[in-house]
């Protein structure tokens, strides 16, 4: 499946553990080269790319994505190994802890709408060139996904009303830049998890997983290699090459919307 996923050049950014790990790994496998990326120095990052085996294959890039100067070397670093790029994978983000309203002050709202948007935005920003440049020597289309989440449907958990906002911002951010890219044959897609089993969720016991697991329709979280092929498909021009501002939800049915 996916067979036009050979030789492509991704950038997936948050790829050393959870869902961006699992979605670099299928790309590897499809055949795509991969620069994986993290906030990890490179020397942690090695065992990971010892494991995912194939190393004329992928790289790995250290960058804080919530630093704009960072989110512009970890671009044009990605480029300067693949020799291009193809497809963006925007998957860096996180809950970047929780706080009721009344106790956000500037240094937790600048930390999650930096790890949620700007590190999206500026990321995005500077691969445009390169994704408009792939698409014109291809003639097929380029691709920008994003991870946003069921919590940009319905407001996020308790304390989360930044990473709930901003992910529903990541969405529509998505819909605009259709308006803005599509003459230059850029999809942008987001694909929205539901409650995925990562480090994500670390901070909850196991009586609250349970009744979470009990508010999903197929009544589990879901997986990381059941996130993957959701993200392979928006890659590949030959599968969805028609598709773009889509928010994809994959949840289990925790949502409907
Ligand atoms: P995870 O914690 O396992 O992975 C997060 C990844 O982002 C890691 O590779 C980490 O290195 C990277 N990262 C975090 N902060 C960074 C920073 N400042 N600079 C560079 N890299 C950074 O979590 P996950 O659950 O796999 O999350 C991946 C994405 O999925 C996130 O955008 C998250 O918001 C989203 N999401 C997750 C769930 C879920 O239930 N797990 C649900 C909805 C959305």
């Amino acid at each position: 499946m996916f067979d036009d996923l050979q030789g492509k050049r991704v950038l997936v950014t948050g790829s050393t553990a959870g869902i961006g790990l699992d979605v670099a790994r299928s790309l590897v496998k499809a055949g795509a080269r991969v620069v994986l990326h993290g906030s990890r120095h490179a020397d942690e990052a090695e065992a990971l790319l010892a494991e995912l085996s194939a190393p004329e294959q992928v790289s790995y890039l250290q960058a804080d994505v919530r630093d704009t100067q960072q989110c512009e070397v970890l671009v044009n670093q990605a480029v300067e190994r693949m020799g291009g790029l193809d497809v963006l994978i925007n998957n860096a983000g996180g809950l970047g802890g929780r706080q009721g309203l009344e106790g956000i002050d500037d240094d937790f709202f600048d930390n999650v709408i930096d790890l949620n948007i700007r590190s999206v935005v500026m990321v995005t920003r500077f691969a445009i060139p390169h994704l408009r440049a792939s698409a014109k020597h291809s003639q097929q289309t380029s691709s920008v996904i994003t991870t946003g989440s069921i919590a940009g449907r319905e407001g996020g958990g308790m304390g989360a009303c930044l990473y709930g906002g901003s992910k529903a911002m990541v969405h529509n951010l998505h819909r605009n830049w259709v308006k803005e890219f599509t003459k230059d044959n850029i999809r942008f897609n987001t694909v929205a998890p539901g409650t995925i089993d990562t480090a994500f969720h670390e901070d909850k016991s196991d009586d609250l997983k349970k009744t979470i697991a009990g508010s999903i329709a197929m009544g589990r979280f879901g997986q990381c290699h059941e996130m993957a092929p959701t993200y392979l498909y928006l890659a590949s021009h030959a599968a969805s090459g028609y598709i773009t501002g889509q928010v994809i939800d994959v949840n289990g049915g925790q949502m409907c919307p």
